[in-house]
């Protein structure tokens, strides 16, 4: 069940010594008469808005006891001068645990939390770090709204020395109150970081530092002062989005299979007869595989399913060129190269959530290498 609560509501959320200052500066400009030139108070500004859903994970697994999105929300003291702060408690439970359709079900109530909330300034989205760079990504193409969708979550749980689930909630939630994140679409939030949800991935299964966006680099930092912004994500994402789940139940099955040496045809054929309406073969290279993968391939494709090459190598780009191209144009050949598609420079996880969404919405070969292109 979902539950909305509020917490931290602050009427004035600036620090005391701030609002001192404004006092100092009011008796002032009172005494001296705040003419031309003068510095005049600024009208008090209400603090922006900032919903919180929990899914659970590492920042919430307490030994002894989850905490509830609201305890998850007020971990760091003094969050309230940033934001007025409500929350939500989709669910509570490892990453790995979340299922497609629950991938689904919070990307439509994001888009629904926008749409019925026009005042909201943004969204943090709290979560286990395991899959996190799956779910960011789903949500930057699906939740259809300029605000950003900040997702955060921890490497130490809250019974660990060093806990670093305060700092990164406080970071998360200075990011979603930020204008300047308006257009950023879906980013994750750790270490005083900010990824691209188009881009990262979880590079360490231990160190705080695991958030990477490989050779693309971060879109920012989150400074003591300020939210310090470096660049912003070009391809399509979020408000310019086609993809909308409000006209999608379901998800096709995609599966992932490695490239390595020797690799055998069965285990692509297999994934085919058990359902999967496309494979992304994380290749060796700009584009190789091994043992007898490529003859896998070919069955696949003529039964009709969609085959992706992604670079196993974790950067660089995989162009139309580099597949598989014949010279002759006979019907099957065709065929064959409708199936053929290749994942641009996105990650094999990445290229099969896009995929999904892709094959949900068309089974036209040249519609879904655009789509490789254009996100
Ligand atoms: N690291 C796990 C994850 O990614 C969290 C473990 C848990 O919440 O039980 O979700």
């Amino acid at each position: 069940m979902l539950s909305t609560r509020r917490v931290g509501i602050s009427r004035d959320p600036r620090p005391t010594a701030r609002r001192g200052g404004v006092f100092v500066a009011l008796v002032a400009a009172a005494v001296l008469g705040a003419g031309p030139g003068r510095v005049r108070p600024a009208a008090a500004q209400p603090s922006p808005r900032v919903h919180v859903v929990a899914t659970g994970g590492t920042i919430s697994n307490r030994e002894g006891g989850r905490l509830s999105a609201a305890e998850v929300a007020s971990l760091a003291p003094g969050i309230e001068r940033y934001a007025q702060l409500s929350t939500e408690q989709f669910s509570n439970t490892a990453s790995g645990a979340l299922t497609v359709a629950q991938y689904l079900a919070l990307a439509k109530r994001l888009n629904a939390l926008y749409r019925d909330d026009p005042g909201l300034a943004g969204i943090v989205v709290a979560m286990g770090t395991d899959t996190m760079e799956e779910l960011a990504w789903f949500l930057h193409l699906t939740v259809r709204d300029p605000r950003p969708v900040v997702v955060v979550g921890s490497m130490r749980n809250p019974s660990q020395v060093g806990f670093e689930g305060p700092a990164n909630i406080l970071a998360a939630v200075r990011v979603a109150a930020d204008p300047a994140a308006r257009g950023v679409g879906t980013v994750v939030v750790l270490n005083d970081e900010i990824h691209s949800a188009r881009e990262v991935a979880k590079t360490d299964a231990r160190r705080l530092q695991t958030f990477r966006a490989g050779e693309y680099g971060v879109l920012g930092v989150v400074d003591p002062d300020r939210v310090v912004w470096v660049r912003r994500p070009i391809q399509r994402h979020s408000a310019t989005s086609e993809f909308d789940v409000e006209r999608i139940d379901s998800l096709p099955r995609v599966d992932i299979l490695l490239t390595y040496q020797g690799a055998p045809a069965d285990l692509i054929t297999a994934a085919a007869s058990a359902g999967a309406s496309g494979i992304v073969v994380a290749v060796a290279g700009a584009g190789a595989m091994s043992g007898t993968q490529a003859a896998g391939v070919r069955e696949v494709r003529d039964r009709g399913v969609f085959v992706v090459t992604a670079t196993r190598t974790g950067s660089g780009r995989i162009s139309a060129g580099t597949a598989d191209r014949t010279a002759t144009t006979d019907a099957a050949t065709e065929r064959r190269r409708a199936h053929t598609l290749v994942a641009e420079d996105h990650a094999p996880l990445k290229a099969r959530l896009l995929l999904m969404l892709g094959l949900a919405t068309t089974r036209e070969g040249h519609e879904l290498q655009r789509m490789f292109r254009e996100y």
